[in-house]
């Protein structure tokens, strides 16, 4: 990942952001979106929602029920008689379908397989991006997908959009799904995965897509706590930014240190060229 800023940082309050920060990650299929997405949730106290977990229980749900994958009205009426629930934890999240766990059948190669043509329709969206931005209507979120900066939440605090060579990713996807799949290959997984980023990103609707606003990382050649390091930075940067400013009196202390520094630089600068040093 490029370094952007090299940041001398000011302290902040307690728990770094406001509670109702809203924080956007998006990219492509195992660009590491919910390993990051979750250690910010639980670095800001913040709730973490994984929106592919949403898809993937509606993709479920068509097999049990029996419902077309082309059939839009059918699929949105499935989830609108439904009860999905996403219990998030700090290590994993619990994801119910009328109180049933279907965590694990999420994540098998069938889901995966079709959900992004589940994903692809307009009516199903609506009510998914509904369901989404209800949720935090009660609390601040780190909330990962395809389109939460570019449709579900436009105005989000910090926008993210992570990215790594499809080489990268199609071996730590492999990782994933060979623990309960031994007989999945990295060649079928990269594959898989190309297949679906182009669905993804070549639909109508809400394709994947960069936000002009949001912050890009490619994460190829780093390690988990190096980008979580990095991010964590850009994130109290940005929301720092973003705050009302306080009156000069009222600053952490740490502020009005790092103006201290500016200032002093300045004079000292100053002084030089007019010594003619
Ligand atoms: O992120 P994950 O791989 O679990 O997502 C599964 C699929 O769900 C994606 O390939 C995409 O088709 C769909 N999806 C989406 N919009 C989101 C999140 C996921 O279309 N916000």
């Amino acid at each position: 990942m490029k370094k952007i800023y090299d940041l001398d940082l000011p302290t902040m309050p307690e728990n770094g952001v406001p509670s109702n920060t809203v924080i956007a990650i998006d990219g492509p299929a195992g660009s590491g979106k919910s390993t990051l997405a979750k250690q910010l949730a639980d670095t800001f106290k913040l709730l973490y929602v994984d929106t592919g977990a949403m898809y993937r229980a509606l993709t479920w749900a068509a097999i049990q029920n029996k419902v077309d994958f082309s059939n839009e009205d059918a699929l949105a009426q499935l989830l609108a008689q439904s009860d999905l629930t996403l219990d998030s934890g700090v290590k994993s999240i619990v994801v119910r379908w009328d109180s049933k766990d279907i965590s694990s059948e999420i994540r098998s190669s069938d889901i995966e397989a079709n959900v992004s043509e589940v994903a692809s329709h307009a009516i199903v969206r609506k009510e998914m991006v509904a369901i989404q931005r209800n949720i935090s209507r009660s609390t601040g979120v780190v909330m990962e997908g395809r389109d939460i900066g570019s449709v579900v939440f436009p105005l989000a605090d910090v926008k993210i959009y992570l990215d790594a060579s499809v080489e990268t990713r199609a071996i730590r996807r492999h990782k994933q799904l060979s623990k309960n799949d031994s007989s999945c290959t990295v060649q079928n997984v990269q594959a898989d995965i190309i297949r679906r980023d182009k669905l993804d990103t070549e639909r109508k609707e809400s394709p994947l897509t960069i936000s002009p606003d949001a912050m890009i990382f490619d994460n190829s050649n780093l390690s988990i706590s190096e980008q979580l390091k990095e991010i964590t930075s850009i994130v109290l940067f940005v929301i720092e930014r973003s705050l009302p400013k306080l009156p000069e009196k009222q600053l952490p202390i740490a502020t009005q240190t790092l103006k201290y520094k500016f200032a002093v630089g300045g004079m000292n600068t100053l002084l030089r060229f007019m010594g003619g040093k």
